[in-house]
């Protein structure tokens, strides 16, 4: 027979292709043991064996180390390569005889002008030995016979077969059955069982399996004496001399005399104790998280189910928390993704440290975990797990020197009463999150029924939003800011505003928020202040205009860039636009928002602190900041005339703004009253709906004259 004969035509691969990928052919492929590298003219240059493969990719870090590097790293640079036409003995005769080792791994077949035409394995030889290609359990009985014939053919041909059993990788022995001692035992075996054939010959069954094991195998044998026939187990432990227990595939095959009597039994037997632990290594990889060692989402699915399964049976309740960390991505974008990894890890770490021993901390993926809380008889308990959880990953990371701080944010589902089935408990947990989130995170929430319909609506509203800005559905409207002393309209805010098609004006206190959060407030932000300019400058009368900013537009780079472009482009002059922000900005103490609010002072734009009053800031506070004006929140104004502590503050900021040389403006003035206060309270401006409400074209609504004598005023 020839090597052609024996060869298998596996398709190739080159050697730029990816451990992954051929990670997966083999795993598609579970017969596939042996897959040849070649060069762009299907020259072999390389050769990949299934089990040495397998092995390498699921040492540690084997599959991150591989997995999208070619497989000219992990190939065998140089295989044994034989022609299709030699004689398949010949070339185990020499090959026995100059490097029989390297049969263990294989070889390549080429043809006469040395282009792949296949793979060959031991076993193809042996199969080849045997002449027919059959299961190997027959190849092995049909070697036995041949062992038996073998007195009578050739010396090559015995020569050849001896070889061939004395170099399987398999162990071969045979038994005598009239005394059940062993009779024979080949090289792959002696380094199983850890015995020379010397010592091995002649004794039983007993000598090398235990109990349970050896009272199993001797009625196998029984059997196999009666009856014949091939009888086969895996995972049999067994004893290697002088080591540890291992594992065994072993299969027997009944070998009969001319009378159809068995006269031996032949043994074939693997030491399977490393493909076992690869394959439970393999397992291991396709249920857990190798970052972080915590079971991932598959596992954490079937766990889930089954922990509902259990809850039901014992009547009792199952949480689930889907927890998700905050400002994570911050962390792997400025410090690195070898930090990030480090987070991560310590993270688990600390939730570890959190949950029950019944309880089961995932990683669904991301900066996502999960836990399964079982055996809950009082929400109190999850309630005090989560809160464990939220202040245990709020303390303060160690990463290399650097220190880090992220928080958590759980939302949690409750079996039975949120929900029956594992995945609606998860999307319940989910939309309990989704409401932490927005709602300023760091914190947890169980689901309320009414989650529900307010995250439909809120989706809702986000897309008609990115709808809306998309078609250029806002618009800019101007509200007019009133000069007291001057008792004349000297400029407008300008406020955005949202036509929706079935809900009408949308108030800008509900989509601004949403816009910060889908990151729309850019654009919107931009349109607004380019809209606002132009319409600025179009006016007759130098007016100013006053353009709200988000704070989350303030941290953004670029910012004042954007400013000046909107300058650029109107034609506005600097001193003619003011910017209305928050508190908030200013609590973040950063130092490049501090800068661009000097840079954009520097070029000629003011500055307004909006609704003050409603958030933190201290009067004192207000002295290190590049404010020019301060606005009063319409809380206070509402106070006026009479409540005695609203104007007493209005007089505190209207002389501390004055001591300082910046100017107010009161909000919300809806009275004459109110009006006559404030001007005896020395405030500069006043805003509201007794001056005017905010309009599309306040130019045209006033008239040019009406610029300087609005009609409400004039009574
Ligand atoms: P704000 O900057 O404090 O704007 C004043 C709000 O008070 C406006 O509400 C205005 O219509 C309302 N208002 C004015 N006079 C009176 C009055 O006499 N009585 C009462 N009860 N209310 C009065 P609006 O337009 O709903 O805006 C709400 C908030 O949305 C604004 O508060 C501002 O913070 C934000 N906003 C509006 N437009 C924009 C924008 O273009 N960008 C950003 N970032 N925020 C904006
Ligand atoms: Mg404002
Ligand atoms: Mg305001």
């Amino acid at each position: 027979m020839k090597i052609r004969d024996l060869a298998s035509f596996v398709p190739t691969v080159t050697a730029d292709v990816t451990g992954d990928a051929v990670y997966s052919r083999f795993e598609a492929e579970p017969d596939v043991m042996l897959i040849a590298v070649v060069d762009a003219d299907q020259r072999p240059i390389g050769l990949v064996e299934r089990n040495a493969f397998l092995l390498r990719m699921a040492r540690a870090y084997g599959r991150a180390l591989f997995a999208h590097r070619p497989i000219s790293l992990l190939m065998d640079a140089e295989p044994l390569v034989v022609e299709a036409d030699t004689m398949a003995s010949d070339f185990t005769a020499e090959v026995m005889s100059s490097r029989p080792g390297d049969l263990l791994g294989g070889f390549v077949v080429v043809d006469a002008d040395r282009r792949y035409a296949g793979v060959g394995a031991l076993l193809d030889l042996l199969r080849a030995a045997s002449e027919e290609r059959s299961r190997f359990a027959s190849d092995m009985f049909e070697l036995a016979q041949s062992l038996e014939a073998a007195r009578e053919q050739a010396e090559r041909n015995r020569v050849f077969t001896e070889a061939v059993i004395e170099h399987i990788p398999t162990m071969v022995w045979v038994k005598n059955v009239a005394d059940g001692r062993y009779v024979m035992l080949n090289r792959a075996g002696e380094a199983i069982l850890g015995v020379s054939r010397e010592d091995f010959v002649g004794q039983t069954t007993s000598d090398y399996f235990q109990g349970a094991v050896a009272e199993t195998l001797r009625a196998e044998d029984r059997r196999l004496i009666e009856a014949g026939g091939v009888s086969e187990n895996d995972m049999l432990p067994y004893l290697r001399a002088g080591s540890e227990q291992r594992l065994l595939h072993l299969k027997k095959i009944a070998i009969r005399d001319s009378t159809g009597a068995t006269e031996y039994i032949l043994g074939v037997g693997e030491d399977i104790t490393e493909r076992r632990q690869v394959e439970a290594r393999i397992e291991r990889l396709a249920h857990f998280d190798s970052m972080t060692d915590l079971p991932n989402r598959v596992l954490f699915h079937a766990q889930l189910d089954e922990a509902i399964e259990q809850a039901a049976r014992r009547r009792e309740r199952a949480a689930v928390l889907v927890i998700d960390l905050d400002r994570f991505k911050l962390v792997n974008d400025t410090l690195g993704h070898a930090a990030g990894d480090d987070l991560l890890a310590k993270v688990s770490e600390r939730m570890r440290g959190c949950i029950g021993p019944r309880d089961l901390l995932a990683r669904l993926g991301g900066d996502e975990f999960a836990v399964i809380q079982t055996g809950v008889t009082d929400l109190a308990q999850t309630r005090a797990l989560a809160a464990r959880i939220v202040s245990a990953v709020a303390d303060a990371f160690d990463l290399g020197g650097h220190e880090a701080r992220i928080g958590a944010s759980i939302g949690i589902g409750v079996y039975p009463e949120d929900a029956a089935s594992g995945d609606d408990l998860l999307k319940k947990a989910d939309i309990a999150l989704y409401r932490v989130k927005s709602e300023g995170r760091g914190a947890f929430r169980f689901f309320e029924r009414d989650m529900d319909a307010r995250i439909q609506a809120r989706r809702t509203l986000e897309m008609d939003l990115r709808e809306a800005l998309h078609r250029g559905d806002l618009a800019a409207h101007f509200q007019p800011l009133f000069d007291i002393a001057q008792r004349r309209i000297t400029g407008f805010e300008a406020l955005m505003r949202w036509p929706h098609a079935t809900r009408g004006w949308v108030s800008p206190a509900e989509f601004i928020p949403v816009a910060e959060d889908l990151g729309l407030i850019r654009p919107m932000g931009e349109w607004m202040l380019n809209e606002s300019c132009r319409a600025a400058a179009q006016w007759v009368e130098p007016a100013s205009v006053a353009v709200n900013i988000s704070p989350v537009q303030m941290h953004m780079p670029g910012f004042v860039a954007d400013v000046t472009r909107a300058l650029a482009h109107s034609g506005l002059a600097p001193n003619r636009l003011e910017l209305e922000i928050t508190e908030s900005v200013l609590l973040d103490n950063d130092p490049a928002i501090l800068k661009n609010l000097h840079q954009l002072r520097d070029m000629g734009v003011r500055i307004s602190l909006d609704d003050f009053g409603t958030g933190y800031a201290s009067l004192a506070y207000l002295r290190r900041l590049p404010l020019d004006k301060i606005k009063i929140d319409q809380t206070f104004t509402r106070g006026l005339p009479d409540a005695p502590d609203a104007t007493a503050i209005v007089g505190a900021v209207v002389r501390l703004a004055t001591d300082l040389g910046m100017t107010t403006t009161a909000e919300g003035v809806e009275t004459e009253a109110q009006l006559d206060m404030l001007a005896r309270l020395g405030c500069t401006q006043a805003q509201g709906y007794l001056i005017g409400r905010a309009d599309a074209d306040p130019a045209a609504r006033l008239g040019i004259q009406g610029l300087s004598t609005p009609r409400v005023v004039n009574g």
